[in-house]
């Protein structure tokens, strides 16, 4: 297998990395303390530049007017763009309106292409996936109980869910419901457009995480579906297949948290290590001479390097052998590249001392809101049970007996 950077590929990222560094970074701070809803106005601004930079929707094809990535290609972008907080979302590619895409993109009939699909794929709108709710295990979706009942030519849809990513602002959701009750349990639940202003669904609240209930693109709301009527041609794929849709929307969706999640990790080690060689402590003698500081960098760097090398391992297996046989490497680098950024980012914390848990720096961010990474997705833990139940599987069985 070939780890190098594609060359197909190396001047976008070289552009890319000059936006990122030159357009966004140095805003960031500022836009981290207001209300998203007031950025909205420059963020469009720098989106028509991305659009004419021909970087638009990297990972999308072109007849949505993307750019057309493959996996490997898109994640080695994901991982530019994971150096800022807005890097996705100014190129278009951000969750969850990434994997609402290419669900509708595959899914989607006609008349839903052409009202949300393409809207979305121009960044006119905004989308939001609603499956988790708060009074069953979003870990064992099968226990889902929101319901969607037929009546004439409409579903209609009673539950309530929670951690809708972005549902605030969003033109539409895809709601996960339970339409077939009778079925086997991987085949119970549907996925149905619902339009916001679709009476009955009512946004609660956006739900503070760690102390902030953001707003917009940034936040994560409660939502309560009170006898909301759709037309079942709202229906997005066949009735009962909602599971199948979301493991699909899950897959590569992986692989890119992933790449954005290294791009934190490489953001982190960079102000770990420049705030090590210049923070003078006696003298001349900086941080960077402490032996402890000097393990923290070499531990963070291995660790970097040995992830990164995980992630593309998968990736590259998906795309060339196919995502059936990458399945456990998905789920180790999942929990691992999501443990790697954590202990990364603390360990650039501890080095920032007081200034580190201020919001004058990206860390405190980075440690607060994206401690989740360990939790969406499928928590740590299942990935483990998950990774290993299907690595024993190999050491079971009839035909081993000695
Ligand atoms: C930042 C963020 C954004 C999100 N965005 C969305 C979104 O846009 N749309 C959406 O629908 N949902 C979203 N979610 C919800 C997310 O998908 C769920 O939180 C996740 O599936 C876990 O479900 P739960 O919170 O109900 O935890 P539970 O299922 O109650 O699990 C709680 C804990 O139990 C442990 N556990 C669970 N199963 C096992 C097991 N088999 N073995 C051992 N231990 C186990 C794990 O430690 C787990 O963290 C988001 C969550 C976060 C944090």
């Amino acid at each position: 297998m070939d780890f190098a950077i594609p060359e197909s590929v190396r001047p976008l990222l070289a552009k890319a990395r000059a936006f990122v560094d030159e357009k966004l970074v140095p805003r960031e701070i500022a836009w981290l303390a207001a209300p998203f809803k007031s950025l909205e106005p420059e963020l469009a601004a720098l989106r028509a530049e991305v659009k004419r930079a021909g970087m638009w929707l990297p990972q999308a094809p072109r007849e949505l007017g993307g750019v057309g990535l493959g996996l490997v290609e898109h994640g080695l972008l994901s991982e530019v763009l994971g150096r800022t907080p807005f890097g996705h979302y100014a190129f278009g590619c951000q969750a969850p309106d990434a994997g609402n895409l290419e669900i509708l993109h595959k899914y989607g009939s006609d008349a839903q292409k052409r009202q949300w699909l393409e809207p979305l794929a121009r960044g006119e709108i905004r989308s939001c996936f609603s499956m988790t709710e708060p009074d069953t295990a979003g870990s064992n979706p099968t226990e889902l109980a929101c319901r969607a009942r037929r009546d004439g030519d409409d579903f209609v849809i009673d539950g309530r869910k929670w951690f809708t990513t972005a549902a605030d602002g969003a033109a539409f959701a895809i709601v996960m419901a339970v339409t077939e009750p009778d079925a086997p349990p991987h085949a119970r639940a549907s996925q149905i457009i619902v339009p916001a202003g679709t009476p009955g669904f009512d946004i609660v609240r956006n739900i503070p995480v760690m102390g902030h209930p953001g707003e917009g693109w940034a936040s994560h709301a409660e939502i309560a579906y009170r006898g909301a009527r759709v037309p079942q041609a709202n229906l997005l794929g066949p009735a009962g297949a909602g599971f199948l849709i979301a493991q699909e929307r899950l897959g590569p969706g992986r692989i890119h948290h992933c790449m954005r999640w290294l791009g934190i990790c490489q953001r982190a080690f960079d102000m770990l290590c420049t705030r090590a060689a210049t923070r003078r402590l006696d003298g001349d003698k900086t941080l960077a001479h402490k032996q402890i500081i000097q393990a923290w960098i070499a531990e963070a760097r291995a660790e970097i390097n040995a992830a990164r090398l995980m992630v593309l391992d998968a990736a590259w297996k998906i795309e060339n052998v196919g995502f059936a046989a990458a399945r456990v490497d998905v789920s180790l680098i999942k929990f691992h590249t999501a443990g790697v950024m954590m202990r990364v980012v603390d360990r650039a914390i501890q080095a920032h001392g007081a200034l580190g848990i201020t919001s004058d720096t990206v860390l405190s961010f980075f440690y607060a809101h994206e401690r989740g990474a360990r939790i969406y997705d499928g928590p740590d833990e299942v990935h483990k049970v998950t990774a290993a139940r299907r690595i024993l599987a190999a050491y079971e069985g009839p035909a081993r007996s000695k």
